[in-house]
């Protein structure tokens, strides 16, 4: 019996993916699929696309490696801090390591001619294949009949002629297609990756350009909470809600000071780094505004921090007040 081909997908867990997989599958090809995680983009989408689709799935924590790409990525931001023109040649690349390692026969995606103005017209299509390394192993199922002719299409591993055509920002066929291939759930399109988030984006140029380079916990802390730079330039991060608290003080370390306010519910407040007297008093407030405590009461905030608990009492402030200082 003929070796049965082997590929492996790049699945984001969105409806073009899916169907780069299902095309392939329906060609009898033993379709493998593989994501990519960093702080930024989780693994659950693609978890719950594979197995809709029944696929199995490879998760690759490559955040050391898409690290540099936040500072000065070679073919710049999109409309976020997005580098997404370096970050598919990274994950094709990496995924064409994997590829070599595991005996895989080529690497496709789901990426569609003109789909993304930035990173998937024809000029980038060409810029990721040339980067990753891969060319001609890398096959674009969903748009494959307007692009050049690959590998797998030239060796006969897949029947070119089964491939499709797609191309634009429209949906219209790839909702038929879902349809067609028994695919009933998928995400909404777009989303999914914070640094496309408008509001994310201010948060993490504003980070790199204060300090230069993230720490993995800076880049997590990111995620929770209101973050306000305080006059003498540390930062305070103030929980919105239970799960917030949590994950902040989660992400706790030592040097840090915890500020909680202790006559109402209120948020967690974490300052980092050397912090000034006059700074840890404005915290003090911000922990009061965004408590229970009405304008004015008198409250105990409780500092942690410095190898010392001590407690500060003041009157509950407006939140108004520090609207200058929220990134
Ligand atoms: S949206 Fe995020 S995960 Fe996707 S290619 Fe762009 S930077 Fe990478």
């Amino acid at each position: 019996m003929p070796r049965k081909i082997r590929a492996l997908g790049l699945l984001s867990g969105g409806l073009d993916s899916m169907l780069a997989g299902a095309v392939l599958r329906g060609q009898g090809i033993d379709v493998t699929c593989i994501c990519f995680v960093t702080p930024f983009y989780g693994a659950q989408r693609a978890r719950e696309a594979a197995a809709h689709l029944g696929l199995p799935l490879k998760e690759v924590d490559f955040t050391e490696k898409f690290e540099p790409l936040l500072y000065e990525p070679p073919h710049g931001f999109g409309k976020g801090h997005n580098p997404c023109i370096d970050c598919h040649a990274l994950m094709i690349r990496e995924a064409g390591l994997v590829m070599a390692v595991e005996g895989f026969d080529f690497v496709f995606t789901g990426e569609v001619l003109g789909q993304r103005p930035m990173s998937q017209n024809r000029g980038s299509l060409n810029t990721v294949a040339r980067e990753s390394g891969l060319a001609e192993l890398l096959l674009r199922p969903l748009s494959a009949k307007l692009l050049k002719t690959t590998r797998p299409e030239l060796e006969g591993w897949v029947d070119r002629e089964r491939l499709l055509n797609l191309s634009g920002r429209g949906r219209q066929r790839q909702i038929a297609l879902a349809a067609e291939y028994g695919i009933t759930r998928y995400p909404a399109p777009a989303g999914g990756c914070l640094l496309t988030d408008p509001g994310f984006a201010i948060r993490i140029k504003e980070l790199l350009r204060h300090q230069g380079r993230a720490s993995r916990r800076d880049l997590e802390l990111l995620k929770w909470g209101r973050h306000f730079r305080l006059p003498g330039g540390v930062k305070a991060v103030v929980g919105r809600t239970q799960r917030d608290n949590e994950a902040i003080e989660g992400l706790m370390a030592p040097g840090d000071y915890c500020l909680k306010v202790e006559d109402f519910p209120g948020p967690l407040v974490l300052v980092m780094g050397e912090v000034a007297e006059p700074d840890l008093q404005e915290t003090a407030g911000l922990a009061a505004a965004y408590s229970d405590a009405p304008l004015g009461a008198a409250v105990r905030v409780s500092v942690e921090g410095g190898g010392a608990v001590r407690l500060l009492h003041l009157e509950t402030p407006a939140k108004e007040r520090f609207k200058d200082l929220l990134i």
